[in-house]
């Protein structure tokens, strides 16, 4: 009896939980349902205007009630996550951003209202397509190219992506998220960048300091390995050779506090804006940690957590002689915004070892044909027996600026997954084969 009488209590308070939250759906869609509709609904039919990429190919198109996308298959779900919908269903398109302020915002030239405009991206759709197509093959993940000069996206694509025209279909998960914008990962060896700027900085000596592996390193009886005894080596050859052992040691004699403030100062805690959309935080030791674990988080382990975009402002800076170019989504040839994100010395050097390690290691698997490329490979242990490969860096070159970021999920060595894809991209972008 007693259980009965219990049940229906409960199923009482189910019922009376069911009702509050119609109430509240019905009054918060009275009140809200406009802005919820983000007015692409009857709301504003004077609205019109489209979207075209940087060779004035229409990616989506508005006016008089009708909302179109591009004709093409391939270019809709390729730029998707560039683009976003006329749902928002991706919170991180350009469309979901544009419109969304459309109403008291004028995206294109400022401050003033205006609902008709076009509204020219940065972004080539042909290197989306082409950039969809090599990572679509190789399973989830994202890459991005930057003007580091500009500022203007070029190519971002994030997998899995979603078709905007079919929401009948079910979405493969997660293709919503915009990986290169909303998520983080584990950075793996990409991170020695950021504790070499932060040993250069700190240590006078670095440069003339030699650094012996004999392929496992001991601290506090907590053991830091690398695949191979990479022997004695210069703090360049440390990088070039991504030892981990080297760059244990470093970590150390940088310092927690010194590394806290370098990852602070380079963003890598915060989230950032372009135009208005909102990027992901990421993650670093705050609290004291202790030598072990500290070492592993200058090696782009313990709990470090990177955000693609983060990774691309900071060698974008880099690339630039420490000047960052604030990222835009629009066509442009004036950065919008600048910021010294990192010292100009710094950033000098950081471009030789770049320069070295691709010149020193990659080439011997990989040739980058006419690419002058400077990189940085990573291939992040998620715990769980896989890597995501990483592959970040910029080319140097006068008409074609280019910075990247490129994470093959589970892709395994940095340079094979992430860093073949980045050059057949370039191949593309840069030489057009
Ligand atoms: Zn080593």
């Amino acid at each position: 009896m007693k259980k009965i009488r219990t049940r229906a209590l409960f199923v009482l308070m189910i019922a009376f939980f069911v009702m509050a939250g119609m109430v509240w759906f019905v009054r918060e869609d009275y009140l809200h349902g406009r802005r919820w509709a983000m007015a692409f609904s009857t709301f504003d039919n004077e609205a019109e205007g489209q979207l075209l990429d940087c060779n004035g190919v229409p990616l989506a198109a508005f006016g008089k009630g009708k909302r179109d996308y591009s004709g093409d298959y391939l270019t809709r779900v390729a730029n998707y996550h560039v683009t976003g919908d006329f749902n928002g269903m991706s919170g991180t398109g350009v469309l979901t951003r544009f419109w969304g302020s459309a109403q008291d915002y004028d995206f294109v030239n400022g401050t003033s209202v205006r609902r008709h405009g076009t509204v020219f991206l940065g972004v080539d759709a042909k290197a989306d397509n082409y950039a969809y197509t090599l990572l679509n093959s190789s399973g989830k993940g994202t890459v991005m190219v930057l003007n580091y000069r500009t500022g203007e996206v070029k190519c971002l694509v994030s997998c899995p992506s979603a078709d905007p025209v079919d929401t009948e279909r079910e979405v493969e998960d997660s293709a919503y998220l915009n990986r290169a914008l909303s998520a983080t990962y584990i950075p793996g060896s990409t991170f020695k960048l950021i504790t070499s700027a932060a040993a250069l900085e700190s240590l006078p000596d670095l440069e003339t300091m030699q650094f012996t592996c004999w392929g496992e390193y001991d601290i506090a009886g907590i053991k830091i390995t690398c695949e191979e005894a990479h022997g004695v080596q210069t703090f360049e050859q440390a990088l070039a050779n991504s030892c981990n052992c080297a760059f244990a040691q470093i970590t150390v004699q940088v310092g927690q506090k010194r590394m806290v403030q370098h990852v602070t100062d380079y963003g890598f805690l915060s989230g950032h804006t372009i135009n208005g959309i909102y990027t992901s935080a990421g993650n670093y030791p705050l609290t004291f940690v202790g030598d072990p674990e500290l070492a592993w988080s200058g090696i782009g382990q313990s709990v470090d957590q990177v955000c693609p975009f983060s990774m691309l402002r900071y060698v974008a800076a880099i690339a630039n002689d420490g000047v960052l170019a604030e990222p835009s989504f629009l066509k442009t040839a004036q950065p919008e915004k600048t910021t010294q994100l990192v010292r100009p010395d710094t950033a000098a050097r950081l471009q030789q070892l770049m320069r070295n390690n691709v010149k020193s290691h990659y080439e011997q698997y990989i040739s980058f044909p006419g690419l002058e490329l400077c990189a940085k490979t990573g291939t992040a242990e998620t715990g769980a027996g896989t890597s995501h490969s990483w592959f970040t860096g910029f080319v140097r070159s006068e008409t074609h600026p280019y910075a990247f970021v490129a994470v093959v999920e589970e892709g395994g060595y940095g340079l094979w997954s992430a860093g073949v894809l980045v050059n057949d991209l370039l191949q593309f972008m840069v030489n057009g084969n």
